[in-house]
């Protein structure tokens, strides 16, 4: 059986299932969910992400990670935990940077989230050749994290949760449904009524123009809030980095990409990823909801260049050969540039105390 197979039987016993369900089974069904069953990332997947681009950007994160980790006092116990951490390529570079500093690796122990055992498996081998020593644990969500100050880090983490999708019709908001064709292909629908998550819509935006699609993460909103919870009850801070937006445009963000080329979104479930745009404007408010003070609306771009990539690439093609240094030239463009990753991506920082701003945000 296929995942559309899957997927076909549920909707011809239930009826229509919510875009909601249809990404979470695409994404982590245990059988043959994109996550749970390969490994997507590198120039032979389907996509790379910035630490996949340039150990400077994990690099970079330590730096932001080790002074969070000073802001709270250098405690005796605290944990380091990644989101979603891929092939276990940044972890790998942090602990690189982190060893340098004295007596952190013996205080701190290391939490990865992750769902999919697959990807478990290789950041397992990949963190093993790191060996230093550090104690490090996998956990499959972040409410199994230890009860101490954590400093945490999320790239491209939230951009994988699924989201509703609704749309605003002459009859009011309905729901994005999946549904089946008459020649038995996944098809698009709206919702006939109104669904009980379209509950989730806040109030302020019952009235829109036709057309306008308002999406919403409820495992989103979770995670940021248990997240916000923990750094109130425990302290910490979390840098968040996805591609995304601060200011809610109404618009339809969902794709899916294989092979580094855009994909129908329906067409092969479980081959194909899928991400949607992360609402930052609603992660920032749901940790203000919690009393965490959510520094934002700032680009990869400025928080790179703020945390000092152009000094790091400088020492790295310092003594490199030509090649090695055009290297470094093309992979800093990607990240920084605002034609490549720079601008896209958003970077958010929560934190227990307003003051100091934290290292790489430069506005409140
Ligand atoms: N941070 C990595 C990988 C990003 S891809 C990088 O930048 O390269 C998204 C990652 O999140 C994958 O490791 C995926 O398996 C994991 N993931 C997605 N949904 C998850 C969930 N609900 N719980 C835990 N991990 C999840």
């Amino acid at each position: 059986m296929s995942l559309a197979e899957k997927i076909s039987k549920i909707i011809k016993n239930k009826g229509p299932i919510s875009l909601y369900k249809f990404i979470e089974m695409a994404l982590m069904d245990e059988d043959y969910g994109y996550y749970k069953s390969r490994n997507p990332f590198g120039s032979s997947g389907d996509f790379i992400t910035a630490p996949e681009v340039s150990q400077m950007f994990g690099e970079l994160i330590a730096a932001w990670l080790i002074t969070a980790w000073q802001e709270i006092g250098s405690p005796e116990k605290a944990a380091l935990v990644e989101l979603g951490p891929g092939r276990g390529t940044m972890m790998n570079d942090i602990i690189r940077v982190a060893a340098k500093v004295p007596g952190l690796l013996s205080r701190i122990s290391i939490h990865m989230v992750e769902e999919s055992e697959a990807l478990r498996d290789i950041q397992k081998r990949t963190l093993e050749k790191s060996g230093r020593g550090v104690e490090i644990n996998w956990h499959r969500s972040f409410s199994e994290i230890p009860d101490v100050p954590i400093i945490l880090i999320a790239n491209e983490f939230f951009d994988a949760l699924p989201i509703h999708q609704f749309v605003y019709t002459s009859n009011g908001w309905r729901e994005r449904m999946v549904t089946e064709n008459k020649k038995g292909e996944l098809e698009f629908c709206l919702s006939q009524e109104k669904t009980p998550a379209c509950k989730m819509i806040s109030k302020e935006f019952l009235i829109s123009e036709q057309g306008a699609v308002f999406e919403f993460s409820p495992a989103a909103k979770d995670i940021t809030k248990e997240i916000s919870l923990h750094i109130k009850t425990y302290g910490g801070s979390a840098l968040i980095i996805d591609y995304g937006y601060f200011f809610n445009e109404f618009k339809d963000s969902l794709q899916a990409v294989k092979n580094h080329k855009f994909h129908k979104v329906l067409s092969d479930p479980g081959q194909a990823d899928i991400t949607t745009h992360v609402n930052f404007e609603m992660l920032a408010e749901t940790a203000q909801e919690e009393g965490i003070y959510a520094f934002g609306d700032t680009t990869q771009g400025e928080f790179l260049l703020a945390m000092g990539i152009e000094l790091r690439a400088t020492m790295l093609a310092h003594n490199a050969k030509q090649k090695k240094r055009e290297m470094i030239i093309s992979e800093i463009k990607r990240l920084i540039s605002p034609q490549e990753m720079g601008t896209l991506f958003k970077c958010l920082a929560l934190t227990d105390k307003a003051e100091p701003t934290p290292y790489g945000f430069n506005k409140p």
